[in-house]
């Protein structure tokens, strides 16, 4: 207990916050090798299964074991909290043009080389700078801001998961949705925990070999696979996939026309798939950003393969536009992250009537969300110093 108390100290916990927050989905786990001190516990949230030793952290490093209890680091931590256009998580289909307030903590229970945020996600909770946000504050800054939507993104959500759900009982009290932006490694025991209280996710599915799930992101491909199935048959969370093409590694016509089959079979046609392009950074600097030409025949592929809808993300492209599959008429014109045009009546296409799937907004939330803006700002105004 005396080396678990110094570590923990070492970690500056006890600096940020006076009361640790308890962790769901742990147990106590038997002593390794029988010849260590007890006090050791198993983390099921995501299918690493560590098992943490007394003073230690997971490899997501923001669940620690003190004293023989699971702590959630994160909550009520985020490390960063900005306004977004809800099209850069990226959702296409998802109240489209509004803002999402979006927020992450430090940490990640993958091991990316090519992680474009690794400033947190590769850091430790006592390693970026936080400020203590409770959930119904998170809630507060959302509307006053004039976001429909909170994202818990950044870094990977899963492993705060505890913060994510009751900012989501604040959120849905209040009219406000919430978005997963994740990479699906989460284990069937949290999974519901989890998803239950969601309105929109975008997985990442970085790759559609074990090959490159192992030696690139340190993890497994299958997990990944069976969140997107337990999305589309078990929860009503409207999802869209993305997958980013890093050159020579994940960038094969083969390997993304089996991506594109894959959703087609096990998830359908309508669930929009983004294909992202890669750019230099953190361990994976000697790989060239993604061409276009690359994005546009990965586009044609999974269009051939049978997707409606598909996108190009990170690049300015003709891509990032909402056709209808029945007609071709452009039903939302974009340029980057904006909504230039909305042709979308009701959700349909304005010229053969095919309803298009998502989550399109109605002018009756609009009008309750500007009411309640007004009575959140008093609250809100305690944290004007973040400049968001
Ligand atoms: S959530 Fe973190 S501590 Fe739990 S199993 Fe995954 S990596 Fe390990």
């Amino acid at each position: 207990m005396g080396r678990a108390v110094t570590l923990m100290q070492d970690l500056k916990i006890r600096d940020k916050t006076s009361d640790l927050h308890e962790a769901r989905w742990w147990e106590p786990a038997p002593p390794a090798g029988g010849s260590e001190a007890g006090n050791r516990v198993h983390c099921y949230l995501c299918p690493r299964h560590c098992h943490i030793g007394d003073g230690q952290a997971g490899f997501c490093f923001i669940r620690a074991n003190e004293g023989g209890k699971l702590y959630s680091l994160g909550y009520a931590h985020p490390a960063t909290m900005q306004i977004d256009p809800i099209e850069k998580k990226p959702l296409n289909h998802f109240l489209p043009g509004t803002r999402v307030f979006s927020m992450g903590t430090a940490g990640c229970n993958m091991g990316c080389f090519f992680c474009q945020n690794w400033d947190i996600s590769k850091s430790r909770a006592d390693q970026v700078r936080s400020s203590y946000v409770p959930p119904e504050d998170v809630v507060s800054l959302a509307i006053r801001n004039g976001c429909p939507s909170i994202a818990f993104t950044y870094n990977e959500p899963t492993i705060w998961g505890e913060y994510v759900i009751d900012i989501c009982h604040a959120a849905r009290e209040r009219g406000i949705r919430t978005v997963m932006v994740s990479n699906g490694y989460i284990t069937r025991e949290a999974f519901h925990d989890i998803y239950d209280h969601i309105d929109a996710a975008n997985i990442d599915l970085k790759g559609f070999t074990e090959n490159f799930y192992g030696r690139i992101t340190l993890t497994h491909l299958a997990p990944v696979l069976e969140t997107l199935e337990w999305l589309k048959n078990e929860t009503s969370v409207w999802f869209e996939i993305t997958n980013l093409i890093i050159p020579t590694l994940n960038d094969a016509p083969g390997e993304t026309r089996a991506l594109a089959r894959w959703i087609l079979e096990h998830l359908g046609p309508d669930v929009p798939l983004h294909f992202t392009a890669f750019h230099p950074d953190f361990k994976l600097r000697d790989k060239p950003r993604t061409p276009p030409e690359t994005l546009h025949a990965a586009r044609r592929t999974a269009i051939e393969a049978g997707l409606h809808y598909v996108y190009e993300g990170n690049i300015y492209s003709d891509g990032a536009h909402t056709s209808c599959p029945a007609c071709g008429t452009m039903l939302i014109r974009r340029s980057w992250h904006d909504v230039e045009e909305m042709h979308l009546k009701n959700g349909e296409c304005p010229k053969c009537g095919l309803a298009i799937p998502g989550r399109w907004a109605n002018s009756e939330e609009k009008g309750s969300r500007r009411i309640a803006r007004s009575a959140e700002t008093a609250l809100a105004a305690r944290y004007d110093d973040l400049n968001l």
